[in-house]
């Protein structure tokens, strides 16, 4: 087939409301509009210093608050400062350490392991590509997009879980799947967007479009959004 009759995926992806790529961008990003408008603030609610620490935090984050999270690091990070103070920790202790963010013993471990990963390939340095991160252990996708985006000031989808509810209320991916999330939103939004639209996403899930009762009367972003209950007509229901 002539390369000018072939069917690029672009084409191909139609949003779960029927939407092509354009449409979908040119709501996606009037969204983010008036989410940036509404939450000046907004930032990364993980404290940090450096790519390591950050790495560290975004491992004892999973299934944890930021707010636990932020309370553990404090004194960890004045005790653990170089990937070999993490990878020579002993298993035990840094367990205890770990343990009030929960998932402790595959917390610890994950933290061992990339940071030895860190020493081992990369010369004690964090990584900056996709490649390079999601090949340390105990790294995913998720939290190499946090590091290449907060840490490094590049660009990524971050799919936490505030994101994968969002994205779907407003009906712009139908995915489940984390993975298949981020690739439908990195054809959608334009790659120097994409660390703003993540940023963005996830704030307006913390502080107005929560998992069991979003406050659709308040929300910046309900003009437009096919899941706004207040909006009297609810053209999206993503419980289908
Ligand atoms: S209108 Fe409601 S469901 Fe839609 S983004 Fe806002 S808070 Fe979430």
């Amino acid at each position: 087939m002539p390369a000018s009759n072939a069917k690029s995926r672009k084409d191909e992806l139609v949003g779960p409301l029927g939407e092509s790529v354009p449409e979908l961008r040119k709501r996606a990003l009037l969204t983010l509009r008036r989410l940036k408008r509404a939450y000046p603030d907004a930032t990364i609610p993980l404290n940090y210093s450096s790519p390591l620490e950050l790495m560290v935090a975004t491992i004892l984050s999973a299934q944890c608050t930021d707010a636990r999270v932020n309370e553990v690091t404090a004194t960890l990070f004045t005790k653990y400062r170089s990937a070999e103070d993490w990878a020579s920790a002993d298993i035990k202790t840094l367990e205890r350490e770990v343990h009030p963010t929960g998932f402790f013993r595959n917390k610890a471990k994950a933290i061992k392991e990339s940071t030895r990963d860190v020493i081992e390939k990369f010369g004690g340095e964090v990584p900056r590509t996709l490649e390079e991160l999601t090949s340390l252990r105990g790294l995913g996708r998720k939290s190499a997009n946090v590091l290449i985006t907060h840490a490094f000031g590049g660009q990524g989808i971050i799919v936490d879980t505030h994101f994968r509810r969002i994205t779907r209320r407003l009906g712009l991916t139908a995915q489940m799947d984390p993975v298949k999330i981020e690739h439908e939103l990195m054809e959608i939004i334009p790659r120097n967007r994409q660390a703003d639209f993540s940023l963005y996403i996830n704030w307006h899930g913390r502080v107005t479009c929560f998992a069991r009762k979003p406050d659709c009367a308040g929300c910046p972003a309900r003009k437009g959004c096919p899941a706004c209950e207040s909006a009297g007509e609810i053209t999206w229901d993503v419980k289908k």
